[in-house]
């Protein structure tokens, strides 16, 4: 669904993406995990088409920046841009004409309801909390119900409500045979359904293994993790565990 060949990013001296390659397959919720600064939002940029980059992306058998990949592909950046001079509702409303989306009144309500921000519908952009603008950035990105969907560091911001919802969300897009590839740098967060990981360091993709994978190796996704950013095995761990 997702094939991602040789991508390189620079931004002048620095890597931010080395000759990174991987296929992600319809239906697989992806968990991107990496440090800070190990190119995870760059790499999401590249998918979407925002950046310039040097290799080949294909969404759904489409190349990444054509019209029929923009379709089926949708993104929720990390950081909001809402228009300070729209409400709320405004800005579901404007999605959803530019997706040429019909029969969306639903979804809008739908959405807003699940991220508390039903009762916020006349309040414009710059009205709203940091929170707030977090949850609309997210029910922006989810109005197309697109069927691939990339989120950046989704649960930053959010309080515990939007993040189980948030959650409850990605389970049922995974479940309905959605394509996810969601980022974060928190370890912690990732506690939803995932079938795949891609750890990323210093631009380059670590580890590209299944929840199946892992399972079979009896290993968790922090040995894996801490193995390969902090270069710990994680029988030593256990070991000095037991000599405790
Ligand atoms: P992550 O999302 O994993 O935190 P980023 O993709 O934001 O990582 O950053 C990867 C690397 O690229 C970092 O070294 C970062 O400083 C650099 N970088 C990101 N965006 C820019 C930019 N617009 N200009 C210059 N360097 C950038």
């Amino acid at each position: 669904m997702l094939d991602v060949k040789n991508v390189t990013k620079k931004y002048g001296k620095v890597t931010a993406c080395n000759d990174l390659t991987f296929h992600l397959n319809p239906g697989d919720m992806t968990i991107l995990l990496g440090p800070n600064g190990a190119g995870k939002s760059t790499l999401m940029k590249s998918i979407i088409g925002f950046l310039k980059y040097d290799g080949r992306i294909v969404v759904g058998g489409y190349k990444n920046k054509s019209v029929d990949a923009k379709r089926i592909l949708g993104y929720v950046p990390e950081i909001p841009s809402l228009y300070p001079n729209l409400t709320v509702e405004e800005h579901m409303e404007f999605i959803a004409r530019a997706y040429k989306l019909t029969d969306y009144k639903d979804r809008i309500d739908m959405l807003l309801k699940r991220f508390e921000l039903d009762d916020k519908r006349k309040k414009f952009g710059d009205e709203l909390s940091k929170g707030m603008q977090q949850k609309l950035n997210l029910c922006i990105g989810l109005l197309p119900d697109p069927k691939v969907l990339l989120l950046d560091e989704p649960m930053i911001g959010l309080d515990p409500h939007a993040i189980k919802e948030l959650k409850n969300i990605i389970d049922e897009m995974r479940e309905s045979g959605k394509t996810l590839l969601v980022s974060t740098h928190i370890i912690d967060s990732v506690d939803m359904l995932w079938d795949r990981t891609l750890i990323m360091q210093n631009g380059n993709i670590m580890a590209n293994i299944t929840k199946a994978e892992l399972d079979e190796k009896g290993e968790s996704l922090e040995d894996l993790f801490f193995e390969i950013t902090e270069g710990i095995d994680p029988k030593d761990v256990k070991e000095a565990k037991e000599e405790v």
